[in-house]
């Protein structure tokens, strides 16, 4: 999947390419003192705008998406801000437009460098309010940028919340997004709004052309350029089994996920950060099944340092009272991309340097993830999951590393939790045909099928060409799958599934019957898998 869903769905639309501010560049003034007194003036205007998005906001979504607007005004009237643009224009002789670009830019970058999630993303209002003012300066480039007609699909490197508002009520269907931005406005909106989207899609997004219409399958993470009519009429029923199922599955919850006969099973989700706490607590997921921590790496110019990611952790530990999180560590490489890491390029990177072998390469990095989780974890229920692991001795020098980070821990007199399980993905078939000997070592299993399928049949999971041939219900996918389940309850050892097999229903019934323990599905399918399991015999 290129990229993240924030907001799960189905939309039907044209794409709407939101133009990239251009640069202005230095260009001076001969007359500072009415440039000042056209710099009020311009504050004035952009001050009027934002209050018109703020009622909108407030009348059609809800008085917190408003508050995103009252911020903008309180940007806007910062006293610093405008001592910083009239210095430049009185002191430096810049125009109006390269004195806000000047200030703003700095702004921005001292904000992206903070090391904080939400805080960087705070930069993109800046960015908002920046691009409003140069509009309204260049006496609105925007008035070119003609609305399509119809269903629109933002797409763009970055969409802010004027965007989204800016769109008439209705038209506004779907949004995709380059970079990334889980904890940003957009995403929020997006959330708010119930609008499909999904964020850090990165040069993907490059072959997608502005108007064209597409198909945004935000449940599997995919789009279809200029579909045919019978695609979209497939999508249109979709979408109405989905609002239709939406209001039916409300009843699964707080029922327990046990089959007619008395089988219970967990059913828990896949999550990507704390943002995802919403869908999970809604859908009433019974833990975290796989927390793919890599996404914390994401869209960033350095890694996390240890006290962010422990509050990170920290806050879905306690979001979720007690119940089971499944921490993978990151899981960096093959499609997930992390610049600043300098991984080098590969002919295939998702057999190359990746996951838990680029991690025991670099322990600094592998070491500050597992301190943030054990210290994190004393506030709730965790496990660490350990990705790409294909051989016992893999497991076991990533074991040494946790070993050090408790002795290190304990000897700093640092808290952190006695008691946290260690476990590996089966993603590797290695990892699958050995599961008798793993099981000697690891504490439990979590089988990841999106790419035990992909290396067991040798097929791309990401090349459309061959999606025929991607099959997890392949008699050799399944037969590994029937291996690792029954030899680890053998063994007595817990094991859960955490690929998006785990949400079929021909699987889940397989899973059942080989007795496993857990599936970790999207939060969204928790649900209906629960209806499904609660109707088995
Ligand atoms: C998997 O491989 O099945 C899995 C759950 O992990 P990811 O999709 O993140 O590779
Ligand atoms: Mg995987």
């Amino acid at each position: 999947m290129a990229g993240k869903i924030v907001q799960e769905g189905i939309a039907i639309g044209r794409l709407q390419w939101v133009k990239t501010q251009e640069t202005i560049g230095i260009k001076h003034t001969g007359d500072p003192e009415r440039a000042v007194a056209s710099f009020e003036t311009l504050l004035e205007t952009a001050a009027f705008e934002i209050a018109a998005l703020e009622a909108k906001a407030r009348d059609t979504i809800g008085e917190e998406e408003a508050q995103i607007f009252q911020a903008h005004q309180m940007i806007l009237q910062d006293p610093v801000f405008i001592d910083s643009v009239r210095s430049a224009i009185l002191e430096e002789c810049f125009a109006v437009d390269s004195a806000v670009e000047k200030v703003f830019d700095e702004t921005i970058a001292m904000f992206e460098n903070i090391d904080d999630p939400y805080l960087k993303q705070r930069a993109l209002d800046i960015k908002d309010i920046k691009r409003r003012l140069l509009n309204i300066w260049a006496k609105s480039d925007d008035e070119e940028e003609v609305l399509l007609a119809g269903p629109v699909i933002l797409i763009a490197d970055e969409i802010t919340p004027s965007d989204t508002l800016g769109i008439p009520d209705g038209r506004l269907v779907g949004m995709l997004m380059k970079t990334g931005g889980e904890t940003s406005h957009t995403a929020i909106l997006a959330q708010s709004l119930g609008i499909p989207a999904m964020v850090g899609c990165g040069n993907a997004l490059d072959a997608l052309g502005h108007g064209d219409e597409i198909v945004l399958d935000a449940l599997s993470g995919q789009w279809l350029i200029n579909p045919s009519h019978d695609t979209i009429t497939l999508y249109r029923e979709k979408q109405d089994l989905l609002q239709k199922e939406k209001e039916e599955l409300k009843q699964y919850v707080g029922l327990p996920s046990m089959t007619r006969s008395g089988q219970k099973i967990e059913i828990a989700a896949n999550i990507a950060g704390p943002e995802d706490l919403k869908a999970l607590l809604e859908n009433d997921a019974e833990g975290v099944g796989l927390f793919r921590t890599e996404f914390i790496y994401m869209n960033r110019t350095e890694a996390p340092a240890e006290e962010e990611q422990y509050e990170i952790y920290k806050q879905v530990l306690e979001g979720m009272s007690g119940k089971t999180i499944i921490f993978r560590t990151m899981d960096i490489g093959g499609d997930k991309e992390v610049a600043y890491l300098d991984m080098g390029e590969e002919a295939n990177p998702f057999l190359g340097y990746r996951a838990i072998r680029y991690c025991l390469e670099e322990p600094e990095i592998f070491k500050t993830q597992i301190r943030a989780i054990l210290r994190a974890a004393v506030h709730g229920k965790a496990k660490i999951m350990f990705p790409m692991i294909a051989s016992v001795e893999e497991f076991v020098k990533a074991k040494s590393f946790v070993d050090e980070v408790r002795s290190d821990l304990a000897k700093a007199q640092i808290v952190y939790s006695h008691d946290v399980p260690l476990g590996i993905m089966v993603e590797i078939p290695s990892a699958a045909i050995l599961v008798e000997d793993f099981a000697e070592h690891v504490d439990f299993f979590s089988i990841g099928t999106n790419d035990l399928t992909q290396y067991t049949l040798a097929v791309d999971r990401q090349n459309s060409k061959i999606a025929s041939l991607y099959d997890y219900m392949h008699p050799a996918v399944l037969a590994l799958i029937e291996r690792v389940v029954t030899t680890a309850k053998r063994k007595g050892k817990w094991v859960g599934m955490c690929g998006n097999a785990a949400a079929d229903t021909r699987m889940i019934e397989k899973l059942i019957l080989w007795g496993i323990d857990e599936i970790s599905v999207a939060p969204g399918r928790i649900l209906k898998s629960r209806k499904f399991v609660r109707n088995l015999s």
